[in-house]
């Protein structure tokens, strides 16, 4: 059977709807309720304070289809876009969510109904993992739902022991896996193989059971609750008879858009898959209200779009590309999230704009690059270097250790800090004596991608929209 990504993320919504769960709305990128989390990155995070008790709700079941990034911070996939068939920066998490009301058993159930009933999986192709002491969850799998021992495995905690942080609620966990088949490698979870992608995880059922307390005693929560992660992604490939991600209804438009605005017919090409990841993770950080900037999450947002700019000149675009996605992007997701289409120019010019002032820098930068390489000894690009492309050419690190990997490279992350320290001592220096210095002989350099204040255009740009 197939089915529209549009159509799946609704037959979830629908189904948890059926079995009394409120639907609720997606929440931003930038979590309201957590200044210590760089950005959502599951469906939880807009539940977290009804978890602990402090926020109540007129529910007790709720579902969602939340936007997430994983782009920094505890959980970081940018790496991995482009590598593996499973991971974006951006996707959404298709959830279900038990305040306190049914428990492991409902839990597993619904999740096993909603996969071999109403999207008719195959049972076979059904993988479960378990937490290696929850013999109460094991035994559902088991007794109640039929799956045999062979397909059931017991992992460690590192994959399957939930919690919030140090303290706080926390369980085990129970993930489900489907086989993509053997002409992909691969090997189930719990085999040093599991890292291929042919037993690809799609569904995360975490009990919150316990209360971690300080020093380090587990106290069983009185009702016990259930948050529950699917990927909308990996079911929709699934799905749709694809492997990839990748290969799935939105990315293709995106991808075959991205090729025609730059140019290019190498519709396999990896970088295609990259700026379609990165349109996406960009677009809806600048609608949550994240601008490019040299710190936090606005510095992780300005990475991207400049790894989504370079692999575009890669592939041989000529001026801004990227900004003329977000139509593309829009005609996908729009009706999903109106926030993108009612702010659709505002993240046009904020992209256009990055985009503008990093093309001026960025051939002159990889020339240098390329330059140093022909002459490289070894198979690491020295700090120094990793330096001044960053300070003078504006590539982050991360960016020009993207080109390292390609060329089977890689980059001396810790000299490359070392030179930034000297920079701030440098620059701390100067300011004892009341002028930047630091600034004042780097106007060139800086400004070059430095050379509007991003505070003012986001406010003159807002404006004018409003207008
Ligand atoms: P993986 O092991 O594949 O990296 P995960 O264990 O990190 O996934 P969870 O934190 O358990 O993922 O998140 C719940 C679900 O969200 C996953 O089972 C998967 O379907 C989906 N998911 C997680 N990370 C990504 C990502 N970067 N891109 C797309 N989907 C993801
Ligand atoms: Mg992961
Ligand atoms: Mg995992
Ligand atoms: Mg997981």
């Amino acid at each position: 059977m197939s089915q529209s990504t549009a159509e799946i993320r609704n037959a979830f919504l629908g189904f948890f709807e059926s079995k009394g769960h409120q639907s609720v709305v997606s929440s931003p990128l930038v979590p309201g309720n957590d200044p210590t989390l760089l950005f959502t990155n599951a469906g939880m995070v807009q539940f977290k304070d009804v978890f602990l008790g402090m926020e109540q709700r007129p529910y007790t079941r709720a579902t969602s289809s939340q936007r997430c990034v994983r782009a920094g911070g505890k959980h970081n996939d940018l790496e991995n876009v482009g590598y593996t068939a499973r991971h974006h920066t951006f996707f959404e998490m298709l959830g279900n969510f038990s305040f306190g009301d049914y428990f492991k058993r409902d839990a597993i159930q619904f999740a096993w109904e909603f996969l071999t009933e109403v999207v008719k999986l195959p049972k076979e192709k059904l993988w479960v993992t378990v937490f290696e002491e929850d013999d109460e969850a094991e035994a559902i799998w088991l007794n109640e739902i039929g799956v045999p021992k062979d397909r059931v495995a017991r992992i460690g905690a590192k994959d399957n022991f939930w919690s919030m942080g140090d303290t706080g609620p926390c369980g085990p966990c129970t993930e489900i896996f489907y086989d993509h088949g053997e002409h992909i490698w691969g090997g189930p979870p719990g085999t040093p193989e599991e890292d291929g992608d042919r037993f690809i995880e799609i569904w995360n059922l975490v009990f919150m059971q316990y209360n971690r307390h300080a020093d380090g005693t587990m106290e069983p929560l009185p009702k016990p609750s259930v948050d529950t992660g699917m990927g909308l992604e990996r079911i929709s490939a699934i799905l749709q008879g694809v492997h990839s991600n990748y290969e799935i209804d939105i990315f293709q438009a995106l991808i075959k858009d991205a090729a025609k605005v730059i140019g290019t017919n190498d519709l396999e090409n990896k970088s295609l898959r990259v700026i379609a990841d990165h349109i996406r993770s960009c677009s809806f950080l600048i609608v949550d209200g994240v601008m490019p900037s040299n710190e936090g999450r606005g510095y992780v947002l300005r990475r991207i779009i400049r790894r989504a700019v370079r692999h575009g000149n890669k592939l041989g675009a000529k001026g801004a590309f990227f900004y003329k996605l977000v139509a593309e992007l829009n005609q996908q997701m729009g009706e999903a999230y109106p926030e993108l289409t009612k702010q659709q120019a505002i993240v046009e010019k904020m992209l256009k704009l990055e985009e503008e002032q990093f093309g001026k820098t960025l051939d002159r930068g990889l020339s240098i690059l390329d330059d140093a390489l022909t002459s490289l000894e070894g198979k690491v690009i020295p700090g120094e270097l990793v330096f001044k492309l960053y300070d003078t050419y504006g590539f982050p690190a991360d960016l020009t250790a993207d080109i390292a990997r390609e060329r089977d490279l890689e980059i001396d992350q810790a000299g490359f800090e070392a030179a930034m320290q000297e920079q701030r001592e440098r620059a701390q220096k100067a300011n004892n004596f009341g002028t930047d210095y630091n600034d004042a002989i780097k106007v060139e350099g800086k400004t070059a991608f430095l050379g509007y204040n991003l505070t003012d255009s986001k406010a003159n740009i807002v404006a004018l929209y409003q207008a």
